[in-house]
């Protein structure tokens, strides 16, 4: 159980807590205000320091830590992640009462592209969302934020799974969560701040294994990786998966593309 559980999450994985997403928190003045400001603030300070570090990262293959862990500080405090597999995102997506797609917001600040894949749920007919300012991708708000229907944005987030989207979670002043997203990390700040060795986010709660007797070694799940914790030995003279428990981080994409159904995904240890 990792440290936002012990503080926000009365007992469960903190973001299966429902308190983290109640209209109590929304009501918090500091809080409306930093989602009226998020993109503009947070997304687009965030994509510049990032982009600085990135360079930075690239002479020297590491970050001071007088940088770091400020950083890594008011991540916590603020905008933090975590991935989750596609089961938690069937329970959380599933007994939401409202949801909403809405344009994903780091491929808007780097690149201008438009690609909805971000979604943010409410548990009661409170949309707090509607703070959030559809005007910075130059979209009227009912453009910006369309609203599916539970089942509709559970089928789209399988969808990006099979495309090799991770599933993550995103608090808006913790431990408010904000968002759930489908990212690829090249283009996910948050992934690309764990490039750089700043954690910006936790690992899955989960972690995949392998079942070596029903593998066929086709390394299909090695391909689909992008953590590079998959690699290939020989069982026997025959080859086999091997999950490098510590580089994995839970989005369960291997299992997805397993043809043997030989992966599964355990709670890590
Ligand atoms: S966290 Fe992922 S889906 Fe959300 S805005 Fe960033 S890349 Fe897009
Ligand atoms: S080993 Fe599987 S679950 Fe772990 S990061 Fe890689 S694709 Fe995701
Ligand atoms: S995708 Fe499945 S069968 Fe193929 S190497 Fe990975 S675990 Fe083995």
């Amino acid at each position: 159980m990792c440290e936002f559980c012990s503080e926000h999450g009365d007992g469960k994985v903190w973001f299966k807590n429902a308190a983290n997403y109640s209209k109590d928190l929304v009501s918090d003045l500091a809080r409306r205000e930093y989602i009226n400001n998020f993109f503009t603030t947070t997304m687009e300070q965030g994509a510049v320091t990032i982009g600085r570090l990135e360079t930075l990262y690239g002479k020297k293959n590491r970050l001071p830590d007088r940088i770091v862990q400020p950083m890594i500080a008011k991540a916590k405090e603020e905008h933090f992640g975590q991935v989750v597999t596609i089961e938690d995102i069937r329970e959380l997506v599933g007994k939401a009462a409202t949801v909403v797609r809405l344009p994903c917001a780091c491929r808007w600040v780097s690149q201008r592209t438009e690609n909805r894949c971000c979604y943010s749920v409410s548990y009661s007919p409170d949309a707090w969302y509607k703070d959030l300012d559809m005007g910075y991708f130059g979209l009227a708000q009912d453009q910006g934020l369309e609203s599916l229907t539970p089942d509709q944005a559970i089928k789209q987030m399988e969808k990006l799974e099979q495309d090799g989207a991770v599933h993550t979670i995103w608090t808006m002043l913790t431990p408010f969560i904000g968002a759930i997203c489908n990212c690829q990390p090249t283009d996910c700040l948050g992934l690309r701040t764990m490039a750089i060795d700043v954690e910006t986010m936790f690992r899955g709660e989960k972690q995949a294994v392998v079942n070596e007797e029903e593998c066929i070694g086709c390394g299909s799940c090695e391909d689909a990786c992008h953590f590079g914790a998959i690699s290939s030995i020989s069982v026997s003279g025959e080859d086999k998966a091997h999950i490098h428990g510590s580089a994995c981080f839970g989005c369960g994409l291997c299992r997805t593309v397993c043809p043997s159904d030989a992966l599964s995904m355990v709670t890590r240890s």
